[in-house]
Order: C-alpha cells, then structure tokens, then sequence
C-alpha cells in the first residue's frame, strides 16, 4: 500500500465509533440510494454496507478504488473518477431516485464539492459530510459574524444545514492539522420561497460578497447594474452584504429580475 497523498487529502478515519456515529445520523433505509465521496480504505463504507443493500462510491486514487472493488463487489458500484467530473443526476437515474450523499471528503475542494452537490440538488435528498471545522461552521452561520458569507448564503438558501458535532484530529491518520466536524444538508427543505431567477441570485450574492467591505451600491456597480435600475431597489444600498439575511438576498435579486435587469456575471455559476 502506497503512503497517504496529501494532494488527495488523504487523512484516513480510524475511529470506528466516529464512523459509527456518522451513519447512524443519517437514519438510514436498507433501500436508500447512497453515494459515497472519497471511500478511501473503507471506514465509512463497512458500517454503510451494514445498514444497505448498495452504495455508490466515487474514488479517484487508482489503488485504493481497486482495492474497494475487490473488497466489496457487487454490493458496491464503485466510480474510479473525479468526484466533480462525476454526473450526479446519471447517477440519481441509475439508482431509480434521489440520492443520500456522504463523505469524508478532501478538505482542499470542500466548496466544489458543495456546489458540485448543490447543481444537482434536483436529485438529492441529503448530504452528510465530515468537513474541516471551520468550513462547517460557515455553513450555519449567521450574518453579521465573521463566518457569515457566501457559502452560508448558498448553503442556508438551498438546503437547510445542521451542524451535528466535531472530529478531534487524532481520529485520522495520519493526523491532520485542523479540527473536523460533521454536517447535514437537508435539500428538502430549502428557504422558501425560491428567488426568481437563480441565476440572479447566486450573481448579486457573489458579486456583493466578492467586496465583502463594500457596500450594496459599490458591489452592485461591479456587476453593470444601471444606476436607474438601483433606484428600484427597497433595501438601503449603504448595507454590507455580511448585514443581509437570505430573505434581503431573495428580496434584493426578485427586485432586479422584476425591473428586467440581466446580469452577465462571469462566476454567476
Ligand atoms: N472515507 C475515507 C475515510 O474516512 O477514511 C477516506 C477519506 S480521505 C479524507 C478523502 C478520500 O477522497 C481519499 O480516499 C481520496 O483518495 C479521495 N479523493 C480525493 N480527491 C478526490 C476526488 N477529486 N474525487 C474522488 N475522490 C477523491
């Protein structure tokens, strides 16, 4: 067996009672559809196949997905892959219904991975994944904290997140420098109501966020949104964006969509 690659991020669990206390979060069905992200050398995947008849488990290390398909069969389809190159909604349709997504995932792409999850929220259910500490506290947090930003926007308007309990370090191996804790996202549950245009949305949040410091007015600027159509707009455009609640976002891009105005943001994804 190769050494661990930290360009994968690969800390190992090997607190069987930690991997334990993570699939019993999730209340599992015999017939529900999960898929796994970044199995590894199997901690969450044995106590998974204990309480399901399949899984779905994405690994993109050459030996260790080997090593997974040799150990488990037919009981697990295992993609040798990209987690994000991965079709999550091909995957949802092969299963025959939404998905349950889980993981110890790779720290270093932590957000794509949400967003990777969030794009294809149509077809899932739930995630529960063990992130590093501060990430998982930013999911939930609060505006006007120093956590609050866009992931805690997103998060908080797509799913309804839950922070369920942290992971001290010497659970891994080997050991890694930051604290972890575990979260749910519950996509069925998402703020309501839907703005009108998503994508509009997710421009004013990015682009207001992108200067965090700044205003309303200055962030919207950056966007090409005419002046004439901030005359429109009911929140005071002096507020910071780490001041607005997912509500003022709602309010502020249904606004925009209302007076008919575009916005061609190049990260609006
Ligand atoms: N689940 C195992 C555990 O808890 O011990 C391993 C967790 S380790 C933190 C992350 C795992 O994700 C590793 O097995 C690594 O090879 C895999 N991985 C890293 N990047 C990946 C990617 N882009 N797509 C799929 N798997 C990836």
């Amino acid at each position: 067996m190769s050494r661990p690659k930290r360009s994968l991020g690969q800390n190992f669990l090997h607190d069987t009672n930690i991997a334990r206390k993570i699939v019993a979060s999730m209340h599992l069905r015999n017939d529900d559809h999960v898929v796994e992200i970044g199995p590894g050398k199997g901690a969450l995947t044995v106590p998974l196949l204990e309480e399901l008849s399949h899984l779905t488990a994405i690994e993109l290390d050459d030996e260790l997905a080997a090593r997974m398909r040799a150990a488990f069969g037919e009981k697990l389809t295992l993609i040798h892959g990209d987690v994000l190159d991965t079709d999550l909604h091909a995957v949802a349709k092969r299963a025959g219904g939404t998905v349950r997504v889980t993981g110890n995932i790779p720290y270093t792409i932590t957000s794509p991975i949400l967003f990777w999850i969030i794009d294809a929220r149509e077809s899932v259910r739930d995630c529960t994944l063990m992130m590093q500490r501060e990430v998982a506290q930013r999911l939930t947090a609060k505006p006007r904290t120093k956590a609050y930003g866009i992931l805690s926007v997103f998060a908080q308007y797509y799913a309804a997140p839950e922070l369920l309990f942290s992971v001290p370090p010497k659970s891994f191996a080997p050991v890694p420098e930051v604290t972890s804790s575990v979260v749910h996202l519950d996509f069925q549950s998402p703020y309501h109501p839907a703005a009108l245009s998503d994508r509009t949305f997710r421009a004013v949040v990015r682009g207001t966020f992108g200067k965090r410091r700044k205003t309303l007015r200055n962030g919207l600027r950056g966007l090409d949104i005419p002046q004439e159509a901030l005359k429109n707009i009911s929140l005071s455009l002096d507020r910071r964006p780490e001041e607005l609640a997912v509500a003022d976002f709602v309010l502020l891009a249904d606004e925009l969509t209302r007076h008919h105005v575009t916005i061609s943001f190049p990260t609006a994804t």
